[in-house]
Formats: structure tokens, sequence, C-alpha cells
């Protein structure tokens, strides 16, 4: 019997490739970049690590935009409070 393989999706942030279990989705809902924590919503997803450089990279990059296949930009205010929460509950 195969193996089954794990899905591999790439970063946004730092472009390296990992199990999509590690990392964050990324979905466009509702007018907003939202994090799609239990990766179940619709639609195009992105990835990105779970770490403070890969979304400071991604937020400059604006890779994320043309991932999702949108026009123009939109606020990433949901990803920012998501990270700053994530990250900071690891730390502690
Ligand atoms: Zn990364």
């Amino acid at each position: 019997m195969r193996k089954k393989s794990e899905p591999i999706r790439t970063c946004l942030g730092c472009g390296n490739r990992f199990s999509k279990q590690i990392l964050v989705r990324i979905c466009y809902r509702d007018g907003q970049i939202v994090p799609d924590e239990k990766k179940v919503m619709e639609g195009r997803g992105a990835y990105v690590c779970l770490s403070a450089e890969c979304f400071k990279r991604l937020k400059k990059n604006k890779r994320i935009f043309r991932a999702l296949r949108i026009k123009g930009e939109f606020g990433l205010e949901a990803l920012d409070l998501f990270f700053e929460e994530k990250l900071n509950n690891r730390s502690l």
C-alpha cells in the first residue's frame, strides 16, 4: 500500500515548503483577509509560517493578494491580531 503523502504548501513569507499542517491558512472573506485557523473556509487559501518574520515578509512583499487572486489591497488587521495573539501566547 502506498503511504498517503502529506499535503505540502509554500509559505508566502520565506518561500519554503512545509507540511500544510504547520502553516497558517489565510483566506479572503467579506472584504477582509482573515486567518482560517481550522482550514475549512471555502475558496482559495494562502499559507504562511506561524512566525513573526514570515508574517512581516508577507505583509511587505504583498504576494498574499496575488496568491488569493484579489484585486487591490485589503486590510490585514484580522491577521495582525491573529499573529499577535498566537506569537504572544507561544512565547509565554
Ligand atoms: Zn515561512
